[in-house]
């Protein structure tokens, strides 16, 4: 799976990192940064990322397709 980040959306709150530390962090400016941009969650972290994705509550997270 792929994850789109929509950048604009996200208000750095930062609850995908509660649920996914190591693909999820933020700065210390408090902008997030995705580990894996472009690249495919590795597979034991997909269940972790989807729930990322399912506790933002500004729907910046998505899944490719
Ligand atoms: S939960 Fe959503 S709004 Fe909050 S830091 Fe993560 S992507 Fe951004």
């Amino acid at each position: 799976m792929k994850v789109n980040v929509d950048f604009d959306r996200c208000e750095g709150h930062g609850l995908c990192v509660t649920q996914a530390a190591d693909a999820f962090s933020l700065n210390d400016d408090g902008e997030l940064d995705y580990h894996f941009d472009g690249d495919d969650v590795p597979a034991d972290m997909e269940d972790d990322v989807r729930a990322a994705i399912g506790v933002c509550p500004v729907a910046a997270l998505s899944e490719s397709p």
